[in-house]
């Protein structure tokens, strides 16, 4: 494993590709505007990007619907599409420190975490994905001696999938392995702070044999690549990580269109929930400080809210303190960091505007509040205030960056009050060593994933996805992801007449 001057050494080497890809080939943006990314650690230049617009997306699209009716992936032998798209995953196996490096450099974000995100799960989504095309059925429902009627899942078609900066690679690996498992054709645009893993994959995906057409990848703003994608008529689906914001609009994108159903993930306000039962472990605190401050807190499922009995506060700040105080901020190469920058400037910005409110609304701020000193890149210290309440903005809105809010409880039930108090639905986190206590929880909260006794997102096996505002009846991962992606056929055949 490299250190950092290491990792800063192969970094330099990395080829950086800036162009788009569309129809099996890298080309420049037609209008020939490009946009900057910015290394976030450093805020220095790093690649100009092909900005593509309307043009770009349209041409997209054809290239997509070209190949989805040509049925060359999309209905082609279901081995066949499993053996392309287990190369594709062992090629970006094979070049996951690449991508790690690259995905580091360009998004902020620990080459630690990179490596685990990009290199291993990554590839692990696609294989996953592969596996399930030849053991997908359909079903024959029960009708009567005179028919037959037989009901088969089908891709749905050309999809526009929209990924945000967070997990750039990863959120995008989220949709497009089974995307391309179930057949569709796949028109992708990565955020436009962070869109150099995304661009790499058009190559690799030439390399492994799936065909020209299949997967294409739009760099350039929401406003633009973006919204093209939520108003084209000829793309069937749009599947969508990112803020509310920018998923109503695409809902209206799609009302002003073609009706196209759009699957939403977005953000969320997620509790932490230290019950009276619960075992001050280092496992528990473990899970606190990660539940806040993983990938700096830029985290859709961030527990941020960390509710908590009054008989464990004590010890639970006190814990926290310490193992917050251990956290190596600074340079995402370094092996050692355990927060890296923000994504931008503006962002971190908007995060230590939050820290502002949280204090003149009566927060006490523990640790952290503020940017670190004489440094160029985006950076900021961790955050723990206490003495948060539940009508402040800190406690209310999702911050998405390295701040833990405490809340302190007199009873279980005032913490469950408090716990869904929101007007998000993404994720909770509870801590009881009651299991009939927690299996009440993991029901009473209106949340799509609940993690007992860890802070856990779940596997590429577990369905992800939000209640209320955190997103729409669509779900990433698991085998329910595929659904997003096809559409139900009845096929009904009477043998009578
Ligand atoms: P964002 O909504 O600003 O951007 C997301 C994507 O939408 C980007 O690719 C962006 O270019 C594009 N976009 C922006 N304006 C658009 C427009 N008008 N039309 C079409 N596309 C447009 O979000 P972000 O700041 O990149 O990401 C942070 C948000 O993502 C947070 O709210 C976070 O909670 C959420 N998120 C949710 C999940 C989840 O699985 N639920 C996972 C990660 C992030």
């Amino acid at each position: 494993m490299n250190d950092a001057p290491g990792n800063r050494a192969l970094a330099d080497r990395i080829r950086i590709e800036t162009r788009a890809w569309i129809d099996g080939q890298a080309v420049p943006a037609q209008s020939g505007k490009t946009f900057v990314t910015l290394n976030p650690a450093t805020s220095a230049l790093l690649a100009e990007v092909a900005a593509c617009d309307h043009a770009d997306v349209d041409r997209a699209v054809k290239a997509a619907r070209r190949a989805f009716d040509d049925g060359a992936w999309s209905r082609c032998d279901p081995g066949k599409r499993k053996e392309t798209l287990l190369r594709f995953a062992a090629l970006l196996r094979q070049h996951g420190e690449e991508l790690a490096l690259l995905e580091s450099l360009d998004s902020g974000k620990t080459i630690r975490d990179c490596r685990n995100e990009v290199a291993h799960e990554v590839p692990h989504f696609f294989q996953w994905y592969a596996e399930t095309i030849d053991k997908s059925f359909g079903r024959v429902a029960p009708t009567g001696q005179g028919t037959v009627s037989m009901i088969v899942q089908e891709p749905i078609g050309v999809t526009g999938l929209i990924v945000p900066w967070n997990f750039p690679l990863l959120m995008a690996a989220w949709k497009l392995a089974p995307a391309l498992a179930t057949g569709c054709s796949v028109v992708l645009k990565p955020a436009e702070q962070s869109p150099l893993t995304a661009l790499r994959l058009g190559e690799l995906a030439a390399e492994a044999g799936i065909p020209a057409g299949v997967l294409n990848v739009v760099p350039g703003l929401g406003e633009e690549a973006g919204q093209a994608i939520g108003r084209h008529s000829d793309i069937d689906m749009v599947s969508f990580t990112g803020s509310g914001e920018v998923g109503a609009y695409l809902l209206g994108y799609a009302a002003q269109s073609n009706l196209k159903p759009v699957g939403l993930e977005l953000g969320g306000k997620s509790p932490f929930l230290v019950l009276e039962q619960a075992a001050i472990t280092d496992s528990l605190i473990e899970s606190a400080v990660m539940a806040a401050f993983w990938n700096g807190g830029q985290n859709c499922s961030a527990n941020m809210r960390q509710i908590v009995h009054r008989r464990h506060r004590d010890e639970f700040v006190a814990r926290v303190i310490e193992r917050v105080k251990a956290f190596v901020v600074g340079d995402p190469l370094d092996p050692a960091t355990d927060i890296g920058a923000m994504i931008t400037a503006e962002h971190r910005d908007r995060v230590e505007g939050f820290l502002q409110s949280g204090v003149s609304e009566g927060a006490q701020v523990l640790l952290g509040g503020a940017s670190l000193d004489d440094n160029p890149g985006f950076f900021l210290k961790p955050t723990v205030f206490d003495a948060m309440t539940p009508d402040m903005k800190i406690a209310r809105e999702e911050i998405f960056g390295p701040v833990l809010g405490m809340i302190t409880v007199d009873s279980d039930e005032e913490a469950l009050r408090l716990a869904v108090d929101t007007e998000f639905g993404l994720h909770a986190s509870v801590f009881t060593q009651n299991i009939s206590q927690a299996l009440q929880f993991a029901r009473a909260l209106p949340v799509g994933t609940v993690s007992v006794n860890s802070f856990s997102e779940g596997s590429v096996a577990t369905p992800f996805g939000g209640y209320r505002r955190s997103g729409s009846l669509s779900r990433d991962n698991g085998l329910e992801a595929l659904a997003q992606y096809q559409q139900t056929k009845t096929i009904w055949i009477d043998l009578e007449s």
